[in-house]
């Protein structure tokens, strides 16, 4: 009974989701690949949503988690702590960088966002520093879908629905690199989107000013953009400069997705919070994290205490599906296995700029990859918004038993791309899974 009829169209449902587009029933998941009820397969290209890092179903992570089934699912945070999540926040630190020490459970994306700023305005009222509340984020990007997260967000099909938002934030452009991309060098581009930040902190006023967010990679707003590694650390000295914290948005290039534990690491970046999601748990269980600096934390539990916190959060179920998860990611050094596999996958996907010139770009690190399509390689001048050009690919890729992830961005930059992510435990025999179908779809 659980298989639905396709030619007879889809039977009514009560699920409220996003779009009206039915998908099919999900059966079972093993590895890369998904299985629907019809018993069509998939390779899952996309990870979900650049979720199930270390594949589905993996044994050890489903053990770990029976085990702890047996054991308790439930204790509230406010009367127990639990074992599996204090071993969690062990481990979790010691893969941060020097000082963040200090592990806040969550149980998404979002959330790890929202604590992130309730933390640093926080701590900027225990510090004496009341006035600043300004969080300077980057468009395109995605910060999440809790109100706070989403006046972070510079991505308008997100935020139009909602203007005025009740916290509107100043934002800067992403360092996509179409500006003056003729006459500046790399270097020079990566500075200069880099003093953006610089200048609106001074428009603001940088009393006022908090924080800034980003993504290090740009995730599914921006499609895999790396920024020139100028960037990076003129960020990081421009915070410095004017006491702005440097949070990290690293929900979806975090665990190991770029090649690396996390995506700062590729240039010894070292934020004030981190925010953690996505394949923290890879799809086990909803789980997130803020890592924070255990200096903030104290200045913030001595002025009162940190007023935040959500019912399901921490929960022992949860934090033992993470910590088999991370165990298992640390064990079979998937972060090396993605940077690995993703050169090869990224290499192949180039490879099909040959032959289809509505390929403009392709770009990404580890397993965290996206191909821009474009109207003309040379300008890079994006197709008509009607065409619907990476959602048609994507479209015609799922019929071909491929899941990958689209994405068509405005505000401030217009763009098709389509996210190329599989889990990272994908074998280098397995790419064909991806390309054949995939030059199938284009075609
Ligand atoms: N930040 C980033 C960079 C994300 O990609 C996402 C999810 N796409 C979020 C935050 C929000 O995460 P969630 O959907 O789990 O709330």
């Amino acid at each position: 009974p659980a298989v639905p009829d396709m030619d007879a169209g889809p039977a009514p449902s009560h699920l409220f989701y996003q779009s009206r587009q039915r998908r099919p029933l999900l059966d079972r998941a093993q590895g890369v690949h998904i299985w629907d009820t019809t018993g069509k397969r998939y390779l899952d290209g996309s990870s979900g949503a650049m979720v199930s890092n270390i594949g589905h179903s993996d044994p050890v992570v489903l053990a770990a988690m029976r085990a702890q089934m047996d054991k308790s699912t439930f204790g509230y945070r406010l009367h127990f702590e639990n074992a599996p999540a204090e071993e969690l926040a062990r481990l979790v630190a010691k893969l941060s960088p020097p000082g963040l020490d200090r592990v806040f459970f969550v149980s998404g994306g979002s959330e790890a966002v929202e604590s992130c700023l309730k933390l640093a305005r926080q701590y900027a009222v225990a510090t004496g520093e009341a006035g600043r509340f300004k969080v300077i984020s980057r468009y395109p990007s995605y910060h999440g879908a809790t109100l706070g997260a989403l006046a972070l967000t510079g991505y308008t099909t997100m935020t139009a629905p909602f203007a005025p938002m009740m916290h509107e934030m100043p934002k800067i452009p992403a360092p996509t690199c179409y500006l003056d991309r003729d006459t500046l060098s790399m270097d020079e581009r990566g500075r200069r989107y880099a003093d953006m930040l610089e200048a609106e902190i001074l428009r603001q006023g940088p009393e006022t000013v908090l924080a800034f967010i980003m993504e290090p990679i740009g995730g599914a707003s921006t499609g895999a953009l790396v920024a020139p590694d100028s960037y990076y650390p003129r960020i990081r000295e421009i915070c410095d400069a004017y006491g702005v914290l440097l949070i990290h948005d690293e929900v979806m290039t975090g665990a190991g997705r770029t090649g690396r534990f996390l995506a700062g690491e590729h240039w010894d970046l070292v934020p004030d919070l981190i925010a953690l999601s996505k394949g923290f748990a890879a799809g086990y269980a909803p789980l997130g994290a803020m890592v924070a600096p255990g200096q903030m934390v104290e200045a913030v539990m001595e002025h009162g205490g940190f007023i935040h916190g959500y019912t399901y959060a921490g929960n022992p179920l949860a934090c033992a599906a993470g910590l088999a998860v991370l165990s298992e990611t640390v064990r079979r050094d998937l972060p090396g296995h993605a940077a690995k596999v993703g050169a090869v996958l990224k290499d192949r996907l180039a490879g099909l700029m040959d032959r289809f010139p509505i390929i403009g770009d392709v770009r990404g690190k580890g397993l965290l990859l996206a191909m821009e399509l474009v109207a003309d390689r040379n300008t890079l001048a994006p197709l008509p918004p009607e065409r619907m050009a990476a959602a048609r690919l994507v479209d015609l890729a799922y019929d071909r038993g491929l899941i990958i992830y689209w994405r068509r961005t405005r505000g401030g930059y217009v763009g098709d791309h389509v996210m190329v992510c599989p889990p990272l435990i994908l074998g280098e025999d397995q790419i064909d899974e991806i390309l054949d179908p995939l030059e199938d779809a284009l075609t």
